[in-house]
């Protein structure tokens, strides 16, 4: 295989974005396939410090330090009465203590500019519609007029995203473990006059009366916020309700927040999507890499998503620079694996989460003090952070058992 590598990745998403601005800088030939123009609207708009790591490794921190995005520096968990916040720069994991929150349309356009100032080449409005691996890999690509080419490569990433284009064509889609949810979804001009409330915080607040059925409220740097519910699908089957009267009645279920928002201006359309979470059979196969959502989704709650998209962006990058410089690579332990490993912890706690364990621990009113006996809770702000690749933390080494003793113990009457 030649030194300068000829790569093909599908999507200019965060995942697309960064692994191709890593690669070209490595002196590969890399060329993003995007379907639609930017900017467009994509959700998931919180991103964790630790993918801050990602953006700098791939030479874009200033451009995005200096966007004008909404800092964000923690997050505020809400129940009822009960209000818990953790705090980045509290947490276990050297390194970034801040991060942003962003309208992902002008977030994903900044990203794919600066990895074509990188040299990477991206063909807008063209389409991946069927993929050959049975020798080099050969996509077959659809433009804006229906016009269909083929392009041969070395190797192709797949950074799709819900798009999934590998694991469809190749059938290597595995049903999520994680049960049918869905999201409702809007921006809104918030005006928010509470001189308590901090933008700099995301706010996931829990259902009054439903444990698994959350809120976010992400806002951003211009008066505008965007706004969810989650939950299984049964709790949107309202007929006769439009997507806009659903949202503000699940609003108005929550004193909270509906206080919160009494002024703001519901001015766009509520999006609703279900389904979201997937996995994947493999990762890799001969001739390709899955990366972020294009692999596996596990949930929204902890804003994981872009996170693991910029951490699989920056394993793949680096195997394959040095599968072109023709070192022996194993694409299992060296990119499946390792990522793996903290999406994991992220599926611990997610899964704790819906189950009431994780919002046990959140709202338990002693965390504070059990922080100062052992730093538990700067551990387990650490994996609120992203940081869910640092073995030295316990709570991302041996997640499942820590988690599951610390609900044991937050359950327990006079623990602390
Ligand atoms: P994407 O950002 O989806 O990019 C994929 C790109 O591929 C798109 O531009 C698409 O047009 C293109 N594409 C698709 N098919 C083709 C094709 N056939 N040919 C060419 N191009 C194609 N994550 C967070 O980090 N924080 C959050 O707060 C958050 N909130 C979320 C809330 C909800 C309700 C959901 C469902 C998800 C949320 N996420 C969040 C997850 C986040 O949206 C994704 O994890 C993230 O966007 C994945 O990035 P990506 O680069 O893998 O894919």
């Amino acid at each position: 295989m030649a030194e300068r590598g000829n790569v093909v990745i599908i999507g200019a998403g965060p995942a697309g974005s960064i692994a191709g601005a890593l690669l070209s800088k490595k002196g590969h030939r890399v060329t993003i396939v995007e379907r639609d123009a930017f900017p467009r609207f994509c959700i998931g708009e919180s991103l964790l410090p630790q993918c801050m790591e990602f953006i700098a490794e791939a030479g874009m921190l200033e451009a995005v330090r200096e966007a004008g995005f909404q800092l964000k520096t923690g997050a505020a968990f809400l129940h009822q009465d009960k209000y818990s916040e953790f705090c980045f720069a509290d947490k276990f994991t050297p390194g970034f203590d801040t991060t942003f929150q962003v309208q992902r349309d002008r977030f994903d356009a900044l990203l794919a500019e600066q990895a074509q100032e990188m040299g990477v080449g991206i063909r807008w409005r063209q389409e991946v519609v069927a993929a050959d691996f049975s020798t080099k890999p050969v996509l077959t690509i659809r433009d804006e007029n229906g016009e269909q080419f083929d392009l041969s490569v070395d190797f192709v990433l797949d950074a799709s995203g819900f798009g999934r284009v590998l694991p469809r064509l190749l059938e290597l889609e595995k049903p999520s473990a994680f049960p049918f949810r869905q999201a409702l979804f809007t921006h809104l001009e918030d005006r928010i006059d509470d001189p308590g409330y901090d933008r700099n915080l995301i706010r996931i607040i829990v259902h009054p009366r439903m444990h698994d059925v959350w809120f976010w409220l992400i806002p951003f740097s211009n008066g505008r916020c965007s706004l969810g519910v989650v939950g299984k699908p049964e709790i949107f089957n309202q007929p006769g309700l439009d997507n806009e009267t659903m949202l503000q009645r699940f609003v108005a279920e929550e004193p909270g927040l509906s206080a919160l928002l009494h002024n703001a201006v519901f001015d766009t359309p509520v999006s609703s999507l279900g389904g979201y979470s997937a996995n994947v059979k493999s990762l890799h196969g001969n001739g390709f890499a899955l990366l972020g959502n294009a692999g596996e989704f596990l949930d929204p709650v902890f804003s994981s998503g872009v996170t693991i998209a910029m951490k699989s962006a920056s394993l793949a990058a680096a195997v394959l620079d040095r599968q072109f410089k023709g070192e022996q690579v194993d694409w299992r332990s060296e990119f499946a694996e390792p990522l793996q490993q903290g999406v994991e912890t992220f599926r611990t706690f997610v899964s704790a989460w819906y189950d009431g364990g994780f919002q046990d621990i959140v709202f338990y009113p002693h965390l504070k003090q059990a922080e100062q006996k052992n730093n538990i809770k700067q551990m387990i702000c650490s994996i609120l952070a992203g940081y869910v690749w640092d073995e030295s933390n316990p709570y991302v080494k041996n997640h499942r058992l820590r988690l599951k003793t610390l609900v044991e113990l937050c359950r327990e009457p006079g623990w602390l």
